[in-house]
């Protein structure tokens, strides 16, 4: 089926290529060879989507575009404060190759007219001008994902007959703008003009600076993320020459023009557009180009400055220890307990991008919990980047928390090595005091479950021996009932790591925890097993399969040495026949462990949604 993106961009391109005005550009003899009908739209995601229709894959000169993608290796080189020494970042309003340069400095006003890009090409670090013009090929390759060649009629004709550039050169070098030969940095700036794209490889190359640099396929960093937002400014303001002002004003996106008819847009972020087209208006940029990127940013809402408000979204859920447990079955006393004193223990599900403005609705929200908070668990599996203003926001957050004395535990934090790696910075080797790591929001959860029950003293040291009134199987069953059951119970005793109870094995025993600690575990689908349930002495586990005769379906694994004791199938039938009122007491004990478990699974699902 088409994509409804393929088809509105089809019925753009149909509409628009009703557009006769504007000329093919002719001062570069060889570029009014091009065909006025030809025309081509492609967008391109930094997911790696490519829409494209028409004469995406015809190829002619990049030109003019590549003035932006030189300016970033120019600021990789040199840093941002030398490139600044020699050319400036205002728009001029002039043409392209207006011979401007400020007054006194002779420093070319931005990177994007002719003498601000000449003088770019100087600042490419190289051992020669053919080692220059090969690094340039390269990294526009690594933009469009794919070796790019010059085209050597396009260079050759600009070569013989742009007197006009090597004047602007040679003003350079007078206002030692340039510090070597004018003649070799100009002909390099032809070459550079000279690579070969298509529509699509405009872009993709444009999807790669949507992606802070890398590209969407490949994988590759073509340019630092840090410079990114540089050179998507000095095509803002300066991309698209004197008519640069009224295309901020009505499409919004950074984007550069090139005589040979290619347009290239970006929105960071969210898409890379190519155009091709190559009747030029007054200006020199692409009649067609100009307006398939005008419906485009109309239609698609793709202008820079309307942004939604993301705040309130940062938050996907928020959760209180009094509605949702960890997996560690409790025993009555301590889920009561949990009940009246969970809300000292919030989970937070953050989500999305963590900027300033979305930090600051969650730091927001969190300090109005501050008065009854003790334990704060911030789960980041759904955070896609955190920017350093949010670190700078949570590291002043921790040490806040700390000082009030409530603990904060960080969650799936582990795909977000800037986060990480600032607060290192900042905490050093003291780290551990300011926040703990966990696996999952379970281990979590437990963790500062156990610390609200330590708060009330709940006995945690119990005696040796197990007293038979302690099996919650036999809760309201008369001693003689109980010895009764007793009788059948086998003794078995395990090791820490043991595997109880296998998934798929046949069901047939019941199991009653006499000491130590066994978890049920579920494969998930990476291969990691999940938690299902904790048991602790007193409790049971194996009665479902018992009673439905289903093959297990999860694995039991004893987390401690320790002991339990178990009842057969045989013996618990047997148990009907011969004493049918101690087995009405199991089984109204197992119906009360079911009917926990369900309002446990059903409160949650309540504050879950
Ligand atoms: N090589 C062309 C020139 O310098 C590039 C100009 C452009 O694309 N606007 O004239």
């Amino acid at each position: 089926m088409t994509s409804p993106i393929l088809t509105s961009l089809t019925e753009l391109h149909r509409e628009v290529a009703q557009l006769a005005d504007g000329r093919v550009a002719t001062y570069i003899p060889e570029l009014a060879k091009a065909n006025p009908d030809w025309f081509g739209i492609c967008l391109a995601t930094p997911n790696g989507a490519v829409y494209e229709v028409g004469d995406t894959a015809i190829p002619f000169t990049i030109q003019s575009i590549s003035k932006p993608f030189v300016y970033g290796i120019a600021l990789e080189d040199n840093g941002r404060a030398s490139v600044l020494e020699k050319v400036g970042v205002e728009p001029t309003g002039d043409a392209f190759n207006s011979i401007s340069l400020e007054p006194g400095s002779g420093r070319p006003r931005n990177p994007m007219i002719n003498a601000g890009a000449i003088a770019t090409t100087g600042l490419v670090a190289a051992q020669s001008p053919t080692h220059r013009s090969q690094r340039i090929r390269e990294t526009l390759g690594r933009y469009a994902g794919r070796e790019l060649a010059f085209d050597e009629a396009v260079y050759e004709s600009e070569n013989e007959t742009g007197h006009r550039n090597r004047a602007i050169g040679h003003m350079l070098r007078n206002f030692g703008i340039l510090e070597s030969d004018p003649t070799a940095v100009v002909e390099t700036y032809f070459r550079q003009c000279s690579i070969s794209v298509t529509c699509r490889d405009l872009a993709i190359m444009a999807a790669t600076l949507a992606n802070r640099g890398i590209h969407p396929v490949t994988g590759r960093q073509a340019l630092r993320g840090e410079y990114v937002e540089s050179v998507l400014s000095v095509m803002e303001t300066c991309g698209m020459y004197d008519s640069a002002g009224r295309w901020v004003y009505e499409i919004g996106m950074p984007a550069k023009s090139g005589v040979a008819g290619g347009i290239l847009a970006v929105l960071p972020g969210q898409v890379g557009i190519g155009v091709f087209s190559p009747p030029l208006d007054a200006q020199g940029n692409s009649v067609r180009g100009i307006r398939a990127c005008r419906d485009l940013s109309r239609y698609l809402d793709l202008h820079l400055l309307n942004h939604p408000s993301t705040g309130r979204q940062a938050i996907r859920r928020r959760l209180a220890g009094s509605e949702f447990g960890s997996n560690r079955l409790r025993t009555t006393q301590e889920r009561n307990l949990l009940r009246e004193r969970g809300n000292a223990l919030q989970l937070y599900q953050l989500q999305g991008h963590l900027s300033f403005s979305t930090s600051e609705v969650v730091i927001g929200d969190l300090l109005d919990r501050v008065p009854n908070l003790r334990h704060l668990i911030i789960d980041f599996k759904r955070v896609l980047s955190v920017e350093e203003s949010a670190c700078y926001l949570i590291h002043q957050l921790l040490l806040r928390f700390r000082e009030q004395g409530i603990t904060t535990l960080f969650t799936h934090s582990q795909h977000l090595p800037l986060l990480g790696r600032y607060l290192r910075r900042k905490f050093g080797d003291s780290i551990g005091l300011w926040f703990q790591i966990f696996p999952d929001n379970d281990r979590a959860l437990e963790w500062c479950e156990d610390q609200l029950l330590q708060l009330d003293n709940v006995p945690q040291s119990t005696p040796d021996h197990i007293t038979a009134t302690e099996f919650e199987l036999f809760h309201g069953l008369s001693e003689t009932q109980i010895d009764v059951v007793q009788s059948k119970l086998r003794h078995r005793p395990f090791q820490k790591g043991e595997t109880l109870v296998e998934i798929g094995a046949l069901a047939d025993e019941l199991f009653l925890l006499e000491d130590g600690q066994v978890s049920v575990l579920l494969g998930g689908p990476s291969g990691a097993e999940s938690r299902l349930a904790t048991f602790s002495r007193g409790m049971h586990f194996g009665e479902m399969a018992l009673l439905d005769r289903a093959p297990r379906s999860a694995r039991v694994v004893a987390d401690t040495d320790g002991a339990c004791r178990i009842l057969t199938r045989q013996d618990f039938e047997q148990l009907g026949r011969e004493h049918p009122e101690a087995l009405l007491g199991v089984l109204r004990n197992l119906c009360i462990g079911f009917s926990s478990r369900l309002r446990k699974a059903n409160a949650e699902r309540a504050a879950l949604d």
